[in-house]
């Protein structure tokens, strides 16, 4: 099977197979990792590990803390306004999708939101571009790849304030200047684990100064003073998040899984381009490499092209229900062998009804 769903998503097989081993027993000290003690010295490693993992696969500066949070990526939409943006205060946010737009939702009970760039009009088929940020917006928000729509941010704007991103869906798909950032946020379950762990990437400086009464849970410095084991952390999903990071590392890095993605991503574009029934929805310039939407001009025929990726053991190509057509997420652990069966089935199903 191949497993082309946006999330939770694709992970590496061996990833799986050493996960599967740990629940059984773990580094075999006779114990399932689901029945230690967070704080035992078999789980800190594990922390340790993937907090070092993600500041070396990052290239994360000094100054900033990985953190390991539960809530997933939308408790993140609230927390980051809550702990930086005082009554009063202005942010800038850019709208890019479903996810920007409930961000900004949040980001409303908390101060003043000044959407400064939105591709809605446009059904969010591109990224904005031209925009400046006011000078009295504390920070700026984005969503780097829209995993619904199909566009990501091929770079990020040169801004005066810092950037706070949501990266759920192409964190370590490609390497990132972290000192542009104030907080990187991430879901684990698109490109780096199982569901139940959100990654924050913290600027200490930039969260040092409380703006409000925060509650313990959701201040940023309770897990930066206490290593994301303020409380019983994630366990198990941290620790799978940790072994996809060593298989990033042990795959040459970042930068060699980015080349990969963008081998990926030109090989299915380069089909639908070529394509007379089979369209992409976003603009070129700003198409995702994570998630590759794309629609069909005989909307009858959409059925039978799911019926054939599903008998060539493609699954999870239906698109999102708000967008239509289809989505082929083609994370990190995505093999190339996989896009070109995906585009062996749009080039067949050409040929049999174009
Ligand atoms: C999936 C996703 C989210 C939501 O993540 P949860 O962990 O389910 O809250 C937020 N932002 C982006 C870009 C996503 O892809």
């Amino acid at each position: 099977m191949y497993n082309f769903s946006a999330g939770p998503a694709i992970l590496p097989q061996e990833v799986f197979a050493e996960a599967s081993e740990a629940v059984k027993d773990f580094n075999g000290i006779g114990l399932s990792i689901l029945e230690i003690s967070h704080r035992s010295k078999e789980f800190q490693a594990v922390m340790d590990e993937a907090v070092a993992l993600a500041k070396e696969l990052l290239n994360v500066p000094e100054g900033y803390e990985v953190l390991f949070l539960q809530g997933g990526a939308s408790s993140q939409f609230m927390m980051t306004t809550m702990n930086l943006l005082g009554e009063g205060e202005t942010v800038a946010y850019v709208d890019t999708g479903t996810w920007s737009a409930k961000a900004i939702k949040e980001a409303e009970l908390y101060g003043n939101v000044n959407v400064i760039a939105s591709s809605k009009e446009e059904g969010y088929d591109s990224i904005p571009k031209g925009y400046s940020v006011p000078a009295d917006a504390k920070y700026v928000h984005l969503t780097s790849n829209n995993t619904i729509f199909g566009t990501q941010f091929q770079s990020f704007p040169d801004v005066d304030v810092p950037i706070v991103a949501d990266m759920s869906s192409d964190i370590f798909s490609r390497s990132i200047d972290v000192s542009k950032f104030g907080i990187i946020y991430a879901g684990a379950q698109k490109n780096m684990g199982p569901s139940g762990v959100t990654m924050a990437i913290v600027k200490k400086d930039f969260v040092a100064e409380p703006v409000r009464k925060v509650p313990t849970m959701l201040n940023y410095n309770t897990h930066i003073g206490k290593g994301s084991m303020f409380n019983t952390p994630p366990v198990f999903p941290i620790y799978v998040s940790m072994l996809t990071m060593r298989w990033i590392k042990k795959h040459g890095g970042v930068d060699k899984v980015d080349a990969l993605n963008t081998a990926k991503a030109d090989l299915i574009y380069s089909t639908l381009d070529n394509s007379e029934l089979f369209y992409g929805r976003a603009k070129k310039e700003d198409r995702s490499k994570m998630n590759a939407v794309f629609l069909i001009k005989d909307e009858s025929l959409a059925p039978a092209f799911l019926e054939a990726c599903a008998a060539a053991g493609c699954n999870g190509v239906k698109g999102h229900r708000s967008v239509g057509g289809f989505r082929a997420s083609i994370y990190n652990a995505m093999s190339i062998g996989g896009v070109q069966k995906l585009v062996e089935v749009i080039t067949e199903f050409e040929k049999a009804n174009a």
